[in-house]
């Protein structure tokens, strides 16, 4: 049985690695109990996706009031960089 634990259970970085593809496409079974028993079992780690999920939502806002305060550059303003990086 230790054995099979052993096998079942995700390290640290195998997990965060899990949590950021779960942003991105649908895990397997498989691979979502292995997330969700590490989850479980390791306090670092449910902290870790806890802080991510809040740094995600900050920029989403953020890029959300840039949206809603039009801050994206004028024509002019973006000739004036390329210049400058030319
Ligand atoms: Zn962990």
């Amino acid at each position: 049985m230790k054995g099979l634990m052993k096998i079942a259970m995700l390290s640290c970085k195998q997990s965060s690695i899990l949590s950021e593809k779960q942003e991105l496409v649908n895990l397997s079974i498989v691979e979502s109990i292995k997330l969700k028993m590490h989850a479980k079992m390791c306090t670092a780690s449910k902290s870790l996706s806890i802080d991510n999920k809040l740094i995600d939502q900050a920029v989403l806002k953020i890029l959300e009031q840039r949206k809603e305060q039009n801050m994206s550059l004028t024509a002019a303003q973006r000739e004036k960089i390329l210049q400058a990086l030319r």
